[in-house]
């Protein structure tokens, strides 16, 4: 039996602004050193995870000609935004006095958010389980030889399916369509219309419904078990989504290395990644901690109003509990990230790990938008926007480094917005979402 409103709020007083729609800061109490955290998933596993992907960049390079240039890895860029940075420090007084730059996973190739991560790599892996079965596939085999006819047809006769708010949907419909797979993506009432029409467009079928996210996983599911030929992408519980998203972490050390930036004990590293259920910003997160330990940093950030993994992890009850029994509706602008229930696993890893968690009003959100369009002339979608959550709250940064002893390096910090995704939006919904960001800013 989930617990009512008032006793969540009488044991866990500090989600009472939470609970009051409020922005918040929380500071994870229960982070530890790294070394002394008990990890769920082995780092070999990451490791594999990155093999996989290395096996099959020949594939994705013939399937993906916009993949060439990095030789079928779907990876984006890390930009400084110095101009966002002074505006963020004018306005809020953020003191950021380091660099700031934004990862751009709103860049990566074929999806167009950082689902391109997860939601491809547990594909892939399915299809080589498949293949390997199959005997369509032997160890050591060129992988690209899955781009014929033969392994068409094959993956034909086999169905994936998902939930999604949009953005998981449009990456694993765009993959498994064009491995040949039937595909069936259940679409929560959040998921805007371009990303099904997309999905259409690209061969998947798209199933939509009035309710929320984990009603579509749900569904998804269900739908996914009655057919022995389907696998479900099971969003709540896939540790394989997760492996996807960690190995960011590697190839992020190696473009802060080309930029010169330095990261270690006193150069910290702060994260700032955007959270729905936590599969994309967790498995990033493990990732980062693998790689540069207690020199990397990590918060989420949740809209206000969808701030399912605060609720989970304060409480410790993680996807035992929702944020509409603390009263909240769960609805937001912010499609990525309108889940209401944290997923099963991650927020129980991220225990030890995670450094923080801040949420944001849906309104910051558009204008942020526009402040990076006219600053530095990049564009994101709302949802990748909350990776400036933490800014508004410096107070909350400045409490954090008292307590964990980085009082003195302050200025020496690198922060990095995630941005999780935006290349895909339409022309005409930017405009929209721009004429929306200037009516909030006169008002
Ligand atoms: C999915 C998504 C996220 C968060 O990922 P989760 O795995 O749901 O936590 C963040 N931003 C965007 C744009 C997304 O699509």
């Amino acid at each position: 039996m989930a617990e009512t409103r008032e006793t969540l709020l009488r044991k866990h007083p500090e989600l009472t602004p939470a609970a009051a729609g409020e922005e918040c800061g929380w500071l994870n109490p229960k982070l530890v050193p790294y070394a002394s955290a008990t990890l769920p998933l082995p780092l070999s596993a990451i490791r594999e995870a990155e093999e996989r992907l290395s096996r099959f960049a020949p594939l994705i390079e013939k399937l993906f000609p916009e993949t060439a240039a990095n030789h079928g890895l779907i990876e984006s860029p890390l930009r400084p935004i110095p101009a966002m940075r002074e505006l963020l420090n004018d306005r809020y007084g953020a003191g950021i006095a380091g660099g700031l730059y934004l990862k751009m996973d709103g860049d990566l190739p074929i999806a167009g958010s950082v689902k391109a991560r997860g939601g491809i790599y547990e594909i892939l892996k399915h299809a080589e389980t498949l293949a390997l079965r199959e005997g369509l596939l032997h160890a050591g085999d060129e992988y690209s030889i899955l781009a014929g006819e033969e392994a068409k047809r094959f993956f034909g006769e086999h169905t994936v399916q998902v939930g999604s708010t949009g953005n998981l949907g449009l990456s694993i419909g765009i993959i498994s369509a064009k491995l040949g797979f039937k595909v069936i993506v259940h679409m929560s009432a959040d998921a805007k219309q371009w990303k099904k029409d997309l999905l259409r467009e690209k061969g998947a079928e798209v199933r939509e419904y009035q309710t929320d996210y984990s009603e579509a996983v749900r569904q998804g599911r269900m739908e996914s078990d009655r057919d022995p030929s389907s696998y479900f992408v099971d969003d709540e519980n896939s540790t394989d989504l997760f492996l996807g998203y960690a190995v960011a972490a590697d190839r992020l050390k190696a473009q802060l290395e080309g930029q010169g930036v330095t990261v270690d004990a006193e150069h910290p590293l702060f994260v700032y990644l955007p959270c729905g259920i936590g599969g994309a910003p967790g498995g990033v997160a493990y990732g980062l901690k693998a790689v540069f330990g207690d020199a990397a940093h990590c918060f989420f950030t949740e809209p206000t109003r969808a701030c399912c993994m605060l609720v989970g992890m304060a409480t410790g009850l993680h996807d035992g509990v929702s944020v509409q029994d603390l009263g909240l509706d769960g609805r937001t602008q912010a499609d990525g990230l309108a889940v209401g229930r944290p997923s099963s696993f991650v927020g129980k890893a991220m225990e030890p790990l995670l450094s923080g968690i801040f949420t944001v009003r849906d309104e910051r959100l558009l204008v942020w938008m526009r402040d990076l369009m006219e600053t530095e002339d990049i564009f994101i979608e709302p949802s990748a926007c909350a990776a400036f959550a933490a800014f508004p709250h410096p107070e909350v940064l400045r409490e954090y480094c008292r307590e964990r002893g980085l009082a003195d390096r302050m200025e020496r910090i690198t922060h990095i917005a995630w941005a999780t995704g935006g290349s895909l939006v339409p022309q005409t919904v930017r405009r929209d979402y721009l004429d929306e960001a200037k009516r909030l800013a006169e008002k």
